[in-house]
């Protein structure tokens, strides 16, 4: 059985890769010691996987930025504007154009705007999106990939494995500029590119490459699938003799098992972790020659294999295709895991056993190799681990699964529809028209930053750490007062991040040292590991929120992380259904949310801009998730009064296809971002009628622009033409976390002004 790994994380287990590209665009080291941490980087990757007894070792899985950036740069796919960035930065600087097209370019008296961005299928990682053109030419236009196998092979001393997105998952990665054409129709233009590239790598000297093609695992159209078949008949016919490996994950094949079975290649490899139901199914369509990879390790969380349900996969395939026809790996690439469970010195040893980061999963790979050749201590040890978190009191509360079970309809349900509430809300906050507020956050300032890192070092006391915060707090009040907006928050000055805040309040959360994953470019998050049974020891927010409301007379918001955004910032636990967890969650929002109402707090939001992101790669999965994430939604805000009113926040994502969920969230106030889009973002909720009010940002938050009085005021024409007046606020799109004072104060007095001429003008606002 060859064991193998799809790639492996490339960040270091230090960030140091962050570190060099962040410096390199500082101007604070050269190219060349940019290039050096690479290659240290990598040769240290490549022989953690050696030393881990992988028969197949993946190259060119490494990148400075984005591996999907990486294959538009070795297909020529470079969009026209950036060539005065070509001539201007040189010849040999072919790391500063590809820079260039991830981040923009503004030097040298050019200002030229980076790709776009978007998430990479259903993971917290961003991909630069590949441009095309009706006229798109592609060619061989980068040598990274030829250099990365011979540095593998010179280092290693064995042949690699190089890796590249395949021709069709490369195109449907992309997006069309322009209209009039599918960018699937660039198939004939590509392939020979691709088969360029191949037929090189052979010359060099290749023999396994492994083409990754995780759109197999999604709803194809006809036409998609008619492409898969013709890339790789052409493929194969023109580069015999090289083993291709054909790699799916995130999903099951499902409808598209005999087509990615039958595809002319040596190996397919499919993910076993998150589909293990699709294995019968693929077995069987299985023809004569093919090998099938298994992924049987999760790439994408960090629990430790149950190697008794891996080994019976690996038992079954090898059962139906000989054991020369099976290899064995992660589910998909190990860019999602963190990297080595070793440098957790702080975490409690029992929690330690319980877990695998990249380095520990390639050893389990292996592990489960040895085990199915007969080394049964491996597997003794292995069940110990399992059954010693199965049984843990420290993760089973008995008293929480009792409650959650006991949820009712009742209890998802606000006590009046929302005309009633909206009567009740009314007559208590007596706001105007256009009411005022923002998203929650205020700048996190240099000093905030430091104050915390102080009080985590143990440099300054808790007291010393909570008066700052106090007065960061006050003043941000006295200011709100000022500019005249109308509904207050406190800014979140005492919280390092929405999620990590409640998930160190929380039982059943606990925190790595170095569990880093990359997000996008140089930017990574550590998210906290949900592994227990969640409930809430004790107050979370309202002592900060009932501090706030105590300054002013007007209505102090609230500010929560809703259930579903915090389940999707985490690394969940594997031994219940997520939706489950989600309610666990969500019941102890909701006493949160009952513990600020008896505080006399008024207005409660609960952000959810996660929840878009959860959606199921298919489609005939959508359904139950959203039921069960706006459930837990519901579980959370349904505990309240009729005359407390409850707001919700999503934001930077597609609302037409899950609007009618959202609805059914009930949200006395849903605030979106919208300015980036013109209010385009608006027409779901207007073609919808949405009934409930709404704010739609009329601020963007994601540049230090100021934006005027009169174009905010324009926004908000736009939106009173899409919706009932009386449902509108007025806010920015997003939390100003990221933000600097001055231009937050100007913009927001801008905001204030537009909603006061909103009000003035409103008889010209509103259509006859
Ligand atoms: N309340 C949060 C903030 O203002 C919301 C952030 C978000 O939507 N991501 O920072
Ligand atoms: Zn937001």
């Amino acid at each position: 059985m060859l064991k193998h790994n799809l790639g492996y994380p490339r960040m270091g287990s230090r960030r140091q890769l962050k570190k060099a590209c962040e410096q390199y665009w500082q101007g604070l080291i050269g190219r060349s010691d940019l290039f050096l941490t690479a290659k240290r980087l990598q040769e240290e990757h490549w022989k953690i996987q050696q030393d881990a007894g992988m028969d197949l070792i993946p190259c060119n899985d490494f990148s400075f930025y984005d591996q999907v950036l990486d294959m538009s740069l070795l297909l020529g796919a470079v969009p026209d504007r950036y060539a005065p960035v070509v001539t201007e930065v040189g010849g040999n600087a072919e790391i500063d154009l590809y820079f260039a097209m991830a981040r923009g370019f503004q030097q040298q008296g050019l200002d030229i705007t980076a790709m776009e961005m978007t998430k990479w299928f259903d993971t917290n990682y961003h991909y630069i999106v590949p441009e095309f053109t009706a006229d798109q030419q592609f060619r061989l236009f980068s040598n990274k990939v030829f250099n990365a196998f011979d540095a593998a092979r010179h280092f290693t001393g064995v042949i690699p494995k190089p890796v590249l997105i395949g021709p069709v998952s490369y195109l449907l990665l992309g997006k069309e500029k322009g209209s009039g054409f599918h960018r699937i129709a660039l198939l004939n233009r590509l392939l020979p590119v691709y088969i360029e590239i191949l037929q090189k790598l052979r010359e060099q000297g290749a023999v396994w490459v492994q083409l990754d093609e995780p759109f197999l695992a999604t709803d194809l159209t006809e036409a998609e699938k008619e492409a898969y078949v013709q890339a790789y008949r052409e493929i194969a016919r023109q580069t015999k003799g090289l083993k291709l490996i054909v790699a799916t994950y995130f999903e099951g094949l499902r409808e598209n098992t005999a087509l990615a079975a039958n595809l002319p290649v040596c190996c397919l490899h499919i993910d076993l972790t998150r589909a293990p139901q699709q294995l019968d199914a693929v077995l069987q369509a299985m023809p004569p020659k093919t090998s099938l990879s298994l992924g049987v390790v999760d790439g994408r969380n960090i629990w430790k294999n149950d190697y008794d349900t891996s080994l019976s996969f690996i038992r079954k395939a090898v059962a139906a295709l000989g054991e020369e026809r099976v290899m064995i790996a992660p589910g998909c690439s190990l860019l999602h895991s963190p990297a080595d469970l070793s440098l957790e010195t702080e975490l409690d040893p029992e929690m330690i056993s319980w877990m695998a980061f990249a380095r520990q999963k390639l050893q389990e790979v292996q592990a489960l190799d040895l085990i199915f050749q007969g080394n049964m201590a491996l597997l003794e040890a292995n069940r110990a681990a399992i059954s010693s978190r199965r049984g843990s009191s420290r993760i089973h509360k008995p008293e929480v699964k009792q409650r959650t079970a006991a949820i009712t309809d009742a209890g998802v349900a606000r006590q009046s529809a929302f005309p009633q509430r909206q009567q009740l809300q009314a007559d208590r906050f007596r706001l105007p028209l256009f009411p005022t507020t923002t998203i929650g956050s205020f700048p996190q300032t240099d000093d905030i930053r430091q104050l915390r890192a102080q009080l985590r070092k143990g440099a300054i006391t808790q007291e010393a750490y909570d008066e700052k915060i106090a007065e960061a707090t006050a003043s941000a009040i006295r200011w709100q007062e000022k500019i005249g907006l109308d509904v207050l928050v406190h800014g979140e000055f005492e919280r390092n991040d929405m999620v990590e805040y409640f998930g160190e309040l929380l039982d059943g959360f606990t925190f790595t040292r170095n569990g880093w994953v990359q997000s996008y470019g140089s930017r990574c998050v550590k998210p906290p590991v949900i592994y227990g049974d969640v409930s809430r020891p004790e107050d979370m927010t309202v002592k900060w929120t009932k501090y706030a409301q105590s300054l002013t007379s007007l209505p102090m918001k609230a500010m929560l992380t809703g259930p579903v955004t915090i389940l999707q910032w985490s690394f969940v636990r594997d031994d219940q259904p997520r939706s489950l967890t989600a309610s666990q969650i969500a019941l102890a929002i909701r006493d949160e949310v009952a513990a600020l109402e008896q505080a006399g707090i008024g207005i409660i939001q609960i952000d959810e801009p996660a929840v878009r992101e959860g959606l199921p790669l298919r489609k005939e999965d959508r359904e139950p998730y959203l039921d069960w994430a706006i459930r837990a939604f519901r579980i959370s805000a349904s505990v309240v009064r009729d005359d407390t009113q409850i707001h919700t926040h999503m934001c930077y994502s597609e609302f037409n296809d899950i609007i009618r969920h959202i609805a059914a969230m009930d949200a006395d106030v849903i605030t979106i971002e919208t300015s980036r889009s013109q209010m385009e973002l608006l027409e779901a909720f207007a073609d919808f009628r949405y009934p409930n009010e709404i704010g739609p940002g009329v601020y963007d938050i994601h540049s230090p622009r100021i934006p005027t009085r009169a174009e905010m005021f324009s926004l908000l024409q736009k939106a009173a033409e899409r919706l009932p007046v009386r449902n509108l606020w007025v806010n920015p799109d997003c939390g100003l976390k990221t933000r600097k004072w001055p231009e937050t104060e100007a913009a927001l007095a801008n905001m204030v002004d537009a909603a006061r001429e909103a009000r003035a003008g409103i008889s010209d606002l509103v259509k006859v």
